[in-house]
């Protein structure tokens, strides 16, 4: 049997650390005691966008987030209103924010940053959805199960798929495909 692969079949995974740095590069200070993370205001200005939720939603959305990952996400939520699943955004939970991963070890130099920290990330449905469990089910409250699949078919990496400690339901962040 013969399998063709077209560009919307091939698997998106997440960018690796070094891969982060080579396409989305920061200009950030890291404290190496406290782990703030100060993000210069030029690279804000350069990288960064401002997007909203289209109409119908039924929760404000205004937020920050990079300008590659800016239209993947935009192009998410038109997805969602065409298939009538506004409602299953329930809460709006962050996108830019810079900062370091959460957990205990995670290093305080730039490997350490959160996806986060260079606008490529939303969180969603966050009180449904915590960290380290597995996704709120289908037909439960503040289920992404509906909504994840049209991200992922448009190039974002959720974390529902993670398994294990590293599962992030609410976590949805712009992937590459191979
Ligand atoms: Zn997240």
């Amino acid at each position: 049997m013969t399998t063709t692969t077209t560009t919307t079949e091939r698997r998106v995974r997440q960018l690796s650390p070094s891969e982060l740095d080579a396409r989305y590069p920061i200009d950030c200070t890291i404290d190496p005691r406290t782990g703030v993370v100060r993000v210069t205001k030029l690279w804000e200005q350069v990288n960064l966008v401002r997007v909203q939720l289209p109409d119908g939603f039924g929760i404000e959305g205004k937020f920050w987030l990079h300008k590659d990952a800016a239209p993947v996400f935009q192009e998410w939520f038109r997805a969602i209103g065409k298939a009538d699943l506004r409602r299953d955004i329930m809460t709006f939970n962050g996108a830019y924010n810079p900062r370091l991963k959460r957990g205990e070890n995670v290093p305080k130099a730039k490997a350490g940053l959160s996806r986060h920290a260079r606008g490529l990330a939303i969180d969603l449905n966050a009180m449904w959805n915590p960290m380290g469990k597995p996704p709120a089910a289908i037909g439960s409250t503040g289920t992404m199960m509906r909504i994840a699949p049209l991200a992922k078919q448009l190039g974002l990496v959720w974390g529902g798929d993670w398994h294990g400690s590293s599962c992030d339901p609410m976590h949805l962040e712009l992937g590459i495909r191979d």
